[in-house]
């Protein structure tokens, strides 16, 4: 079953906009000005949702999933990772895939050093949005490399019309999403849960 978090449904209809090609913008809350209150009880609500599931380290990909990872490690006091999207020169012993980005029509890289994701590792993933799946789907491919287990992976903002989650779902992964937006089409924000609970 498909539901969303209140809180956050909310928000996206009072403060979220619809660009064109099937964007939404919210960077009034997420992506550029953060509201961390709304933070903490997104990251209180993925508590919940994987209880059943143990992790010790939470991993995310820069920039944008990094303050919901960070309030999710604060409160579950578990070290958190961010793949970077630019190589450093001074890091070696990496883990590199490559990721298609459909909001920028581009390839680019994406890399974590072994130090930090380890074999043996239980990782959660959080980001802020899963559409096409393809950031999901590189780091896979770097927890893979890594020798380390993929427990669940967690998204604010999913957009089941870009079928990224059914992928996902059906290679057995536990995947939670807080809004699960089913249309955008003609700029208006349809959710996939309409009923009172969501
Ligand atoms: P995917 O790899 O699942 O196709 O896309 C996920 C990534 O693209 C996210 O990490 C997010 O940064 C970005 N993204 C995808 N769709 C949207 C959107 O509608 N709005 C924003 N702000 N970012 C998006």
């Amino acid at each position: 079953m498909i539901t969303c978090f209140g809180a956050l449904k909310e928000r996206i209809l009072k403060d979220g906009k619809c660009l064109e090609g099937g964007i939404l913008k919210v960077d009034g809350f997420i992506n550029h000005q953060i509201d961390p209150d709304l933070l903490e009880q997104m990251s209180v609500e993925f508590i919940r949702r994987f209880a059943d599931v143990k992790f010790n380290k939470i991993l995310t990909i820069e920039a944008s999933g990094i303050a919901p990872a960070v309030m999710l490690g604060f409160l579950l006091h578990l070290p958190v990772v961010f793949a970077k999207k630019k190589k450093p020169s001074t890091m070696d012993n990496m883990l590199t895939t490559t990721v298609y980005s459909f909001t920028k029509n581009r390839t680019y890289d994406v890399c974590c050093s072994r130090n930090f994701l380890c074999r043996g590792d239980k990782v959660l993933f959080i980001d802020d949005f899963l559409a096409n799946g393809n950031a999901a789907k590189g780091i896979i491919d770097l927890v893979q490399q890594a020798g380390a287990e993929l427990a669940g992976m967690g998204f604010l903002i999913e957009k089941s019309f870009q079928h990224g989650g059914d992928y996902l779902r059906s290679q057995g992964i536990k995947v939670e999403s807080l809004a699960v937006i089913d249309s955008l089409d003609n700029c208006r924000i349809s959710f996939a849960d309409d009923s009172i609970a969501c």
